[in-house]
């Protein structure tokens, strides 16, 4: 299997790329966030590290659950429960604290790996480019064109979108949008969704490319 190993430490990089490398896995080590969300196409399953430099690591766990359904198991410093739920809620499908046996990860990783088999097949997303009228969310490339125009969505106004993109003949809730962007799903009274949505059809101008499910959700729209 092809890992994508999101690590800033120079040593830890080196023991978990061996490790892997000895039970058969090519292994892509990059140690910026940036650089992870560019390789992340080609791998089969990723660790990831919190404390990155460029970016924090729940964010950018975030940003590759937008567009990659593969096994991710966060592997950090980060002991507290707080930081653990989080990772999880953010799409982590396991977290190991450092200092770490580097038997129990490999063990974890085999676990994980034959969990999410089945299901990696149904998370990821079916393009890497979504098609709606004059529409084209690119989700590789987390741009969005209106009839060939670039358009500047915030960072969180790509990721509702994208999230729906990636998945465009689902209706989805309100409570799953905002945990998996917002990392919280009790925030499902807050009206920051709603804004993010509005901001979305004012700026492509296009106010049908997200469509309401009343006391739902949210659902791509726009024509086919
Ligand atoms: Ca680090």
């Amino acid at each position: 299997m092809h890992a994508l190993l999101v690590e800033d430490d120079d040593r830890m990089a080196q023991a978990l790329g061996t490790a892997l490398a000895q039970r058969g896995h090519t292994v892509r080590r990059v140690a910026r966030a940036q650089d992870a969300l560019r390789h992340t196409r080609e791998a089969e399953f990723v660790l990831l590290d919190l404390g990155l430099p460029d970016l924090d690591g729940i964010e950018l766990l975030r940003r590759l659950r937008t567009v990659c359904g593969v096994p991710l198991i966060v592997v950090t410093a980060r002991c507290e429960e707080r930081d653990v739920v989080q990772g999880l809620r953010a799409g982590a499908d396991d977290y190991v604290v450092k200092p770490f046996r580097m038997a129990e990860l490999m063990a974890r990783i085999d676990t994980v790996r034959r969990r999410t088999d089945a299901r990696a097949d149904r998370d990821a997303p079916a393009a890497a480019a979504v098609r709606r009228g004059d529409v084209e969310v690119d989700l590789a490339g987390r741009t969005v064109t209106v009839a060939g125009d670039r358009v500047r969505l915030t960072r969180r106004e790509f990721d509702v979108l994208a999230l729906l993109a990636a998945r465009p003949d689902e209706v989805h809730s309100r409570a799953e949008i905002l945990d998996r962007i917002w990392g919280d799903a009790f925030l499902a009274a807050s009206r920051s969704l709603d804004v993010h949505v509005a901001g979305i059809r004012a700026k492509t101008g296009r106010s049908g490319i997200v469509r309401t499910v009343r006391g739902y959700g949210y659902q791509l729209g726009g024509e086919r």
